[in-house]
């Protein structure tokens, strides 16, 4: 989706800034710095994931404040948390998110993200049907390369 590529990340900060400020957290240059590389991870990635960038950029963070920043970062609503199948949670920058939605490879562990306005409409749909307003969707499709051997995804991965 190309609306990824543009995010600030100032106001970010601002909005965590805020968010620690009103819950009595401390404000840390640590915790500032993990939204930083949240903001340069790719699109879906494990706190582990998070935790080798940071190491191999020279930044001296323990795997638990990571986990507890993340923690930090998800109920301020930056940050989502996906538990998709098999694997540990993948976390993505909420502003990415709107409204997609996952289509994942049980085999290799490829994560497509889909777009689909039908889906949406049905969401509302079925909402108002129980009298509801649908406020946010999560819809995970788990599917498999047609041949496991030519997932160039899987070649990729062999390859690294
Ligand atoms: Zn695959
Ligand atoms: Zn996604």
């Amino acid at each position: 989706m190309e609306t990824a590529e543009r995010v600030d990340v100032e106001q970010l900060k601002e909005r965590f800034a805020t968010f620690l400020q009103e819950q009595r957290y401390r404000n840390t240059a640590e915790r500032m710095r993990i939204l930083e590389c949240v903001v340069e991870m790719p699109k879906h990635f494990s706190a582990d994931e998070l935790y080798v960038y940071m190491r191999t950029h020279g930044e001296k963070v323990s795997r638990a404040t990571i986990y507890s920043t993340l923690e930090l970062l998800r109920r301020c609503g930056l940050v989502v948390g996906h538990r998709f199948e098999g694997g540990s949670t993948k976390y993505e920058l909420a502003v990415r998110l709107p409204n997609h939605d996952h289509l994942l490879c049980t085999d290799c562990g490829r994560i497509v993200e889909f777009c689909a306005p039908q889906l949406q409409e049905l969401v509302e749909q079925i909402s108002q049907q129980y009298a509801l307003r649908a406020v946010r969707h999560s819809l995970q499709i788990f599917a498999q390369c047609p041949e496991f051997g030519r997932c160039p995804y899987q070649r990729e991965l062999a390859a690294q």
